[in-house]
């Protein structure tokens, strides 16, 4: 089975419901089948963007739960630290108040200077502003003299310290160095009165660089604000941070807050998640893309699909419509492979994968021997041209036309196809034209014979009465007694020959009206000549006109039937005659000319007569074209018939001499140069060349 003849779709074949039919071949409007893929592709992208965000909360809930912890971490090292050089300020402080010399507290601070070297002095001021005493014991360093906190601030913190009589900080401030300090500065009190402050200078960075624990600082960037929030100092690497994990404590110190931030690094987990995100939502797309490039692939597929059943249904439309039945069947094996719908009127039960001998079985000839395979394809054994071939059902009587041909069947390989259409009714109205032709040309000779019944009879009577004169004359003879043997003889020989005569005529004009089919043979034109000129004599002779024969001698044979010959002859000289009746009697010349010309012989007949008019020329092969009372115009148009039946052409020149043609005359229709008919015959097969 072939591809095409799987499709089993079936075209409507009623033409009044074609119409109405037409849009349900449209396919019909479904809800896209894409919407469910795309539908699920969604929820797949939502789910994995929703787990991955589940995953990136819970893991920045850790996250942030560690900031909290190691934020607590820092400001616990910070402040417990502040919190000891706090103290270590007040000890002295107290030592100094509770009138210990500064000199025994020298070698106490200056060890606890050097353990932790953020904190850069101890200084004992007085109240009226002198340094009385400074750990450690080197001269007051030409640095801090011009730092700040200027004398004012100094001045002011004095005053604070004595109305509170508490500890204060200072406001942080820069070196010329750029570097944060702060001071703590602590109230001598001795019984109620004010002896100075004992103040500490604190390195903010010291304090950061060696207070906050590597460990935190590995994980984040750690800055100290002001109260104003302003950064006074920060530790931090060369990495990103991620400034959404930053948490902010405040911390605590005697009349002055300090804050410390800390700011989460961009860790690898976090690249990591987001770089998933990035890649699911990446994935997400290039699905949707190759989706959508699927998507557009299948409807191309659809559409080129959809035109190709289109394509098919036009052409099982059109084969089916066909009033031929139209089968295709393999070269070798005969398998019938496709057929339209005509097909199963013409040989009923039968369809494709029937065999092509059976299905023909019932033609004469058999197609297969008709138009044998070696005729539909070239020397190649490509397909070539069509053959045509008329072929009979045995069964049933119907005649077909079967026109074969090789074609590439779908799958490549060289198949026959055949049409055959019924051509009964034509072949029957052929035949039935034929009878009636013929029946017209019998008609048509008896009415010749008809007419030319007079010259016939007396072209009988002529013998008849010499018959009679000879008879009578022996009679006399014999009855007289004196009659001489060899002159009754010779009576008696010439009587016969008479009686001959007349019954050649007889048999002329018999064989001429004889009701027979056309039998085409090689014949003599020349005495098929001599025999009409015998027939239309008298009537010549009647009408003044002289008949010459001017026939080329030794022609060869012509393939005709010979009383149609003689009917075309006899017709174009009646014709002739008819044509000189008011031709000056001299003149009343009617020639017959033959020749060879070509392949053919060609008979010219030409008269002096009227000559044909121009208006009338384009009807005068026409049936029932006459100019003349009596005639019944039908004799040209007859001449023609079997003129082309004899594969032969007839037509007229004007003039006499029929050397002007038709076509080249132009309206001399009053010339009465008279007009000349030609026809020609092939030449018999064989016959010399
Ligand atoms: P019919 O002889 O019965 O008229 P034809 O078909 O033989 O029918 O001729 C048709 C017409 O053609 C004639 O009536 C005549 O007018 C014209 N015709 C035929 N032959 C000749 C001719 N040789 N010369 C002039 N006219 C002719």
């Amino acid at each position: 089975m072939t591809a095409l003849a799987n499709l089993s779709i079936k075209p409507v074949l009623d033409p009044v419901l074609a119409p109405a039919v037409e849009p349900a071949l449209e396919p019909p409007r479904v809800r896209s089948p894409w919407l469910l893929p795309y539908a699920v592709l969604g929820l797949f992208a939502a789910a994995i963007l929703a787990l991955l965000w589940f995953v990136h909360r819970h893991e920045s809930e850790i996250d942030l739960n560690n900031l909290r912890r190691d934020t607590q971490l820092a400001e616990l090292a910070l402040t417990r630290k502040l919190l000891a050089h706090q103290e270590f300020a007040s000890r002295l402080a107290g030592a100094l108040s509770a009138g210990q010399t500064p000199e025994t507290l020298t070698d106490q601070a200056e060890v606890y200077l050097r353990e932790n070297p953020e904190l850069l002095n101890a200084i004992w001021t007085r109240e009226d502003g002198v340094m009385s005493w400074v750990a450690p014991g080197y001269k007051e360093p030409v640095a801090l003299s011009r730092e700040r906190p200027e004398p004012a601030e100094r001045e002011r913190m004095m005053r604070l310290t004595r109305a509170t009589g508490r500890a204060t900080y200072t406001e942080p401030y820069r070196d010329y160095q750029n570097e944060p300090y702060i001071e703590y500065h602590s109230p001598i009190i001795e019984r109620g009165n004010f002896h100075g402050t004992v103040s500490a200078t604190i390195s903010l960075r010291a304090v950061m660089l060696r207070l906050i624990p590597p460990a935190i600082t590995e994980k984040y960037r750690v800055a100290l604000l002001d109260a104003e929030g302003r950064e006074l100092f920060r530790l931090e690497d060369r990495r990103e941070t991620y400034e959404l994990l930053t948490q902010t404590v405040q911390l605590t110190l005697p009349w002055r807050n300090l804050h410390l931030s800390v700011t989460s690094y961009k860790t690898d987990s976090l690249i990591g998640r987001a770089i998933l995100t990035a890649l699911a939502l990446a994935l997400t797309g290039v699905l949707v893309w190759s989706l959508a490039l699927l998507r557009r692939r299948v409807q191309q597929q659809m559409a080129a699909d959809a035109a190709l059943v289109a394509s098919h249904e036009r052409f099982v439309t059109v084969l089916d419509s066909l009033e031929a039945a139209v089968y295709v069947t393999d070269f070798s094996t005969g398998e019938v492979l496709f057929v339209n719908d005509n097909f199963k009127q013409v040989f009923p039960g039968f369809g494709t994968g029937a065999m092509a001998s059976s299905v023909e079985s019932a033609l004469v000839p058999a197609p297969s021997a008709s138009v044998p395979a070696q005729r539909l394809l070239d020397t190649a054994g490509r397909p070539s041209g069509v053959e045509v071939a008329e072929v009979r059902d045995g069964r049933t009587g119907a005649w077909f036309l079967l026109r074969a041909k090789a074609i590439r069947w779908v799958d490549g390989r060289i198949v026959r196809m055949h049409m055959v259409s019924d051509i009964t009714a034509r072949k029957h109205e052929a035949e039935k034209s034929r009878v009636q032709q013929e029946k017209l040309l019998l008609t048509q000779r008896l009415m010749s014979v008809g007419e030319m019944a007079a010259t016939l009879a007396h072209e009988i009577n002529q013998p008849l009465s010499a018959i009679a004169n000879y008879n009578m004359g022996c009679v006399r003879r014999l009855k007289s007694g004196e009659w001489d043997r060899n002159e009754l003889l010779a009576a008696m020989e010439k009587s016969s020959a008479q009686a001959e005569r007349a019954g050649r005529v007889v048999r002329r004009v018999r064989e001429f009206l004889r009701r027979r089919e056309p039998q085409r043979e090689p014949c003599d034109i020349n005495a098929v000549i001599d025999d009409v000129a015998g027939l239309i004599e008298l009537e010549a002779e009647q009408a003044g006109v002289t008949i010459i024969r001017a026939l080329e001698p030794g022609l060869p044979l012509v393939n005709a039937d010979h009383i149609m010959a003689e009917q075309v002859l006899l017709n174009l000289i009646k014709n002739g005659i008819d044509a000189m009746q008011h031709t000056p009697a001299p003149q009343r010349v009617l020639t017959i000319t033959t020749r060879r010309a070509g392949a053919a012989v060609e008979i010219s007949v030409s008269d002096n007569g009227c000559g044909i008019a121009a208006s009338v020329e384009a009807e005068l092969f026409s049936p029932f074209f006459t100019t003349k009372e009596n005639g019944m115009g039908m004799g040209l148009n007859i001449c023609r018939s079997i003129v082309e039946m004899h594969e032969g052409r007839l037509w007229f020149t004007r003039g006499a001499d029929g050397g002007v043609n038709t076509s080249s005359s132009g309206d001399n229709s009053s010339a009465n140069g008279g007009s000349a008919f030609h026809f020609t015959l092939p030449l018999a097969s064989g016959a010399s060349a």
